[in-house]
């Protein structure tokens, strides 16, 4: 290890443990954010139960299906691949053991030998020896892993005691290696073919729908994530924030939504260049449903459009290229960031310490008119470079064309970048990105899940993949619902037959994600450090986010308070759209007709917002307002009615002028009709006229008789 690195490393440990638990309160900015995970393994030493699978010999196996991209079938944006082994691999398999004459167990074969070991993620090192059932105890426990009971002895007693959690994992597809890895990690019990009796946790591949008819537990999917991630909504969704905060939502590039905005698309464009001849922009197309970098092309001009066959029929967003991306080694490459969304209400979000990090085959060159075409040195879709003969598969986590997140930040601590500034900007990013989405999804949850009646509560890891600029700071590409779990990655032995082979970086990153969103999910809620037999577990990769920062975001969640407006008018029928009636209500309950606002205009207002809508969103099957006409005809009228202030102001002053009307016949009509249904208590303005509100008093565990996720 060269005196550098030591160097560099010193100073991220150190940043580290300033950086945990201290919480500032600067608007905006996460001052000392470093989520640093470990060193790469190519110099840090790591815990036994976590070696990567290149290390512990799995066995290779063999598929017969597949054709990198003709035969996948559609399983949502990053679970493409639906072949399916003949031998499904026991996890653990090609763990390195050997057995013990006295105790029949599988021994590690450093069994005994004292070893140095980082604890990951938290920039301890801990002396400890392995254990004869292949995981390693500490000698001297640091303080913030908690062993739970006082001696092994008292932990078996425990772990005896308790249920161990059931996962029914029949339908977790693509994402079964890393959840088998992470349930035995656990000691939990797995169900892989379903169980008559419920589970306490059902992991779904692609869908909440994947198991209809679950009543209780929780399932790792919300209703409608897929569809807000689908690159058109979750542009509109990122572009309703940035109408009422656009220097907050500058993180995601202009985009523009085709074909309905192809006239304004090409007006700005040809303006902006009018107005600088030496603006050459460039933009990436891509197909609303597409992922993998399926369908995507670079245009410098609107007219390019048109020439593509058939592309102006289909939906996709068009966006502003980054042209001046971040580059190591000459080479373009993006972050994929695990975030988990543990609870809705209240809002929970944890972001992973480690990613990955993507790279391109082909050194970078600016976009020009020449080099538009090749997608190897401007997309870094995992999926495309894996095909260029320039793609480097290494068993080590901090080379090759995939690496970790982490390799990547201590490579640029060397060169003296202030990561802590990139941590805390992608922090922030993840957070707003969140924020943006929750009010299309409190939506949906209700319609699946309506209140009063029994359903699961829900939770979801989500991938984000980030670009850095070449000034470092962040850009959100997208945010796939379905990342790849996948642990192992596909090699050609000959020709079509195909073998899974161990990919340590993968497994390295994702098998902690799945088995401490697990951890964070436990029914009994018990946050030790411990698996069910007392072993220890290494400290968590997840780190919360929120409600950790609420005092710096919470500004943010205007939205949420218009889609709490809406939920109330919309009652609990399960269906997602205002009828006329509803919005009717909804103006005559908050008073907001008047001699000059009449309720004729109302109706009008109703249609044509309606309409318009409906003519976006060809395929909804739902005739009425949905949540985003509604925001838009809020938007009016406070537009209409707060004529002098901003945006963000008028908006601001009409919810205050709604709730307190809902609040007020809240009070003098308590239970009737009114009130919103359900309402518990007319006590606090907020509380009274916010769906939110209900939504927590139906996620309490005395309502669901099953803990709050
Ligand atoms: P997909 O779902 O098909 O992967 P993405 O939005 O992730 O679509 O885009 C694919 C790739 O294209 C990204 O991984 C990134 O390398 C590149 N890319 C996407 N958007 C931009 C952009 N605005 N600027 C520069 N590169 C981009």
């Amino acid at each position: 290890m060269s005196d550098h690195y030591v160097k560099v490393k010193v100073q991220l440990e150190q940043m580290k443990s300033s950086g945990e638990g201290v919480e500032k309160e600067e608007a905006d900015i996460i001052k000392d954010e470093v989520l640093v995970a470990s060193p790469p393994a190519s110099v840090s030493p790591i815990l036994a139960s976590d070696t990567p699978a290149a290390q512990r010999e799995t066995p290779k196996t063999s598929v017969t299906c597949r054709n990198q991209s003709k035969s996948r079938s559609k399983l949502g944006k990053d679970e493409k691949n639906t072949c399916t082994k003949q031998d499904s691999v026991p996890a653990l398999q090609g763990t390195i053991v050997a057995s013990n004459a006295n105790s029949g167990k599988p021994v590690n074969r450093k069994n005994n030998e004292q070893q140095m070991l980082q604890i990951k993620g938290t920039g301890k090192i801990l002396q400890g020896k392995t254990e004869t059932n292949g995981n390693t105890v500490p000698i001297h426990p640091p303080e913030d892993i908690k062993v739970g009971p006082h001696n092994k002895e008292d932990a078996n007693k425990v772990a005896k005691r308790r249920k161990p959690v059931t996962v029914d994992t029949f339908k977790a597809k693509t994402s079964l290696e890393a959840l088998k890895l992470s349930i035995r990690q656990l000691k939990w019990k797995e169900f892989p073919v379903g169980r008559r009796s419920a589970c306490d946790i059902y992991w779904h591949g692609v869908s909440f729908h994947d198991n209809d008819n679950i009543i209780s537990g929780q399932v790792n999917k919300f209703p409608g994530m897929i569809e807000m991630l689908r690159k058109i909504n979750l542009t509109r969704a990122v572009r309703t924030m940035q109408e009422l905060f656009p220097e907050e939502y500058n993180f995601y590039p202009r985009s523009w939504i085709l074909p309905e905005e192809y006239q304004l698309f090409s007006t700005q464009i040809s303006l902006a260049k009018d107005s600088d001849v030496s603006q050459k922009p460039t933009f990436i197309i891509k197909p609303d449903g597409g992922s993998q970098g399926d369908g995507i092309y670079l245009i410098r001009d609107p007219g390019d459009l048109r020439v593509i066959a058939g592309s102006h029929n289909k939906q996709s967003v068009v966006q502003e290229y980054i042209h001046k991306p971040l580059l190591i080694d000459k080479l373009k490459f993006d972050i994929r960031l695990y975030v988990l969304v543990k609870s809705l209400e209240p809002l929970e979000i944890y972001i992973a310490k480690e990613g990955l990090s993507r790279f391109c085959t082909e050194p970078y060159q600016e976009p020009s008119q020449k080099n538009l075409s090749h997608v190897f040195m401007h997309l870094t879709n995992y999926s495309l470079n894996v095909q260029s003969g320039n793609f480097v598969h290494s068993d080590s986590l901090s080379s090759g064309s995939k690496r970790t997140f982490s390799s990547v930040l201590y490579r640029l601590a060397s060169k003296g970048v202030d990561i802590k500034k990139v941590w805390s900007d992608i922090i922030s990013l993840v957070i707003k990105t969140v924020i943006a989405l929750v009010p299309e999804l409190k939506v949906y949850y209700q319609a699946d899940i309506p209140p009063g009646k029994p359903g699961p509560t829900c939770f979801q890891i989500l991938g984000f993949d980030i670009l850095l600029m070449k000034n470092l700071k962040p850009v959100l590409l997208e945010v796939n619902a379905n990342p790849s779990m996948r642990i192992e990655h596909e090699q050609e032995v000959s020709p079509g037959v195909f073998e899974y082979v161990p990919s340590p970086v993968d497994e390295e990153v994702k098998v902690g994600v799945i088995r401490d969103t697990l951890r964070l999910m436990d029914p009994a809620q018990r946050k030790s450090g411990t698996g069910e037999e007392g072993r220890v577990l290494p400290s968590m990769c997840l780190k919360q986010v929120f409600p950790k920062y609420t005092k710096q975001f919470s500004y943010l969640r205007i939205v949420e308070r218009i889609t709490a407006l809406f939920l109330r008018f919309l009652g609990v029928k399960g269906n997602m759209r205002l009828g006329p009636t509803g919005f009717r209500t909804f103006i005559r309950n908050c008073k907001l007709s008047n001699s000059h606002f009449s309720m004729a205009t109302v109706d009008i207002l109703y249609i044509d917002i309606t309409r318009r809508w409906a003519s976006m969103l060809p395929d909804s099957r739902e005739a009425g307002m949905g949540l985003q006409a509604f925001v838009e005809a809020f938007f009016y009228l406070a537009q209409r009615r707060f004529k002098s202030l901003p945006l963000r102001e008028q908006v601001v002053s009409l919810l205050e002028v709604c709730e307190a009307q809902l609040e007020n016949q809240g009070r003098g009509d308590p239970g009737g009709a009114l009130s919103a249904p359900q309402l518990c208590s007319p006590a606090t303005p907020r509380r009274a006229s916010s769906q939110d509100y209900r939504l927590h008093q139906r996620l309490r565990p005395t309502h669901k008789g099953n803990v709050e996720n």
